[in-house]
């Protein structure tokens, strides 16, 4: 496998969530890791079959190192089909770039990984004659294991994915975990996570000519609204070091149905973004105290359909994480971090296989993610290449 041709590959294999098909892309990824000698299992759940993952895993015993990326893309959006330069499953290099859906998000990071399993499977094993030979047993040269775990399902929030993997006994306790997703190569720590409220105000409808006999919703909800305002400038008080600030937006308003009548019903919908050490059931109990807070009698006020997604944090303080922050930095030239990554990512359903630390690594922005034109840049894909197989040298390998 050579690193630009494996992304080729990958991208000229779609692989849209929704609907969330991958199982030509496991195929591919799971037949590539057999040929290396890796074990390999193909999980999916029972609710969504055709969703389905790949464990591939070299060698044996402790340290476990897991390299983590996802295998599905967000779908084409009606708003960028025909804005494309190139095909967006065509793979088209140019001027450096490989363009695509998923080029950048996730299937370069995937491919490095891809790429890291076949070094640390084809490195020559230290011999006893001091010859080194081919790795043939497919065993590392020292004692340890690395998985690579290929995610389907990140893209709609990774229940049936990497939560899935993780509370069903298919990933092993690992030492180490390197998610891959967009950080132009630096190291991420931490993620905010996302609360998701909906507000709603009943009153009472009438006819607009005389609007007094009536309880208008609207109305009643401009208070919340400047209440959540107020609600979101305080929590600009609470500072984490790599992340920032949480915040609360609202993001939608319906209500009303005509001008000439009193509306009875209006609906906000918020978003609320949370730092790491945020209690989840601190932050709903505190946007329930600012509704609650509100006099909008005889209208009604309540807050629900809470949704939570998690943040992520971790330290790098362990001896694999600092080798990770050094390999990063020697092969980068440049300060490794760590950084904060804005976008949430399946980290945050791995804490609970993890006995050691985890980061997350990878080429490229987030920003060109998402979008048409995606690309990754070829330079900064080798880049994360070389910081990969650097790692495993020294934690897998040559020591
Ligand atoms: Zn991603």
């Amino acid at each position: 496998m050579e690193l630009i041709d494996l992304l080729q590959a990958l991208v000229r294999i779609p692989s849209p969530n929704p609907p969330g098909d991958t199982r030509a892309i496991a195929d591919f990824i799971a037949e590539q890791m057999r040929a290396l000698g890796c074990t390999v299992t193909m999980p999916a759940p029972e609710a969504k079959p055709e969703a389905v993952n790949v464990v591939a895993t070299l060698g044996q015993g402790d340290p476990v190192i897991m390299l983590h990326a996802h295998i599905d893309t967000v779908p084409i959006a009606a708003d960028e089909a025909g804005r494309w330069r190139f095909d967006p499953y065509g793979a088209v290099i140019d001027e450096g770039r490989v363009y695509g859906k998923g080029s950048v998000d996730d299937k370069a990071p995937l491919a490095a990984m891809m790429l890291a399993m076949q070094h640390a499977a084809l490195t020559p094993t230290p011999s006893p004659t001091g010859r080194g030979e081919q790795n043939q047993q497919f065993q590392l040269a020292r004692s340890g294991t690395l998985v690579l775990v290929a995610a389907a399902e990140e893209e709609v929030g990774g229940r049936l994915g990497t939560r899935w993997l993780a509370d069903n006994g298919h990933l092993p306790l690992c030492d180490f975990i390197i998610v891959g997703e967009q950080t132009h190569n630096r190291v991420a720590t931490a993620h905010k996570g996302v609360m998701r409220a909906t507000v709603r105000t009943t009153g009472r409808s009438v006819h607009a000519t005389n609007p007094d006999r009536g309880v208008n919703a609207i109305t009643a909800m401009a208070r919340a609204v400047l209440a959540l305002e107020q609600y979101h400038r305080d929590l600009a008080g609470r500072v984490h070091p790599i992340v920032g600030v949480p915040t609360c937006n609202v993001g939608v308003i319906q209500g009303g149905s005509t001008a000439n009548a009193v509306p009875d019903r209006c609906a906000v919908y918020l978003d609320r973004r949370m730092i790491p050490g945020e209690d989840p059931a601190a932050v709903q109990r505190e946007m329930t105290d600012v509704i609650a807070a509100l006099d909008v009698a005889p209208a009604q006020i309540e807050i629900g359909d809470f949704l939570v997604s998690n943040w992520f944090s971790s330290t790098i303080e362990s001896p694999l994480a600092q080798a990770f922050m050094a390999a990063t930095g020697a092969i980068l030239k440049a300060d490794p971090g760590p950084i904060g990554y804005l976008p949430g990512s399946d980290a945050k359903h791995l804490t609970g296989v993890t006995r050691g630390e985890m980061v997350i690594f990878g080429p490229g922005s987030y920003e060109v993610a998402h979008a048409f034109d995606e690309y990754v840049d070829i330079e900064e894909l080798r880049t994360t290449s070389r910081i990969l197989d650097h790692f495993i040298d020294h934690v897998l390998l040559n020591g």
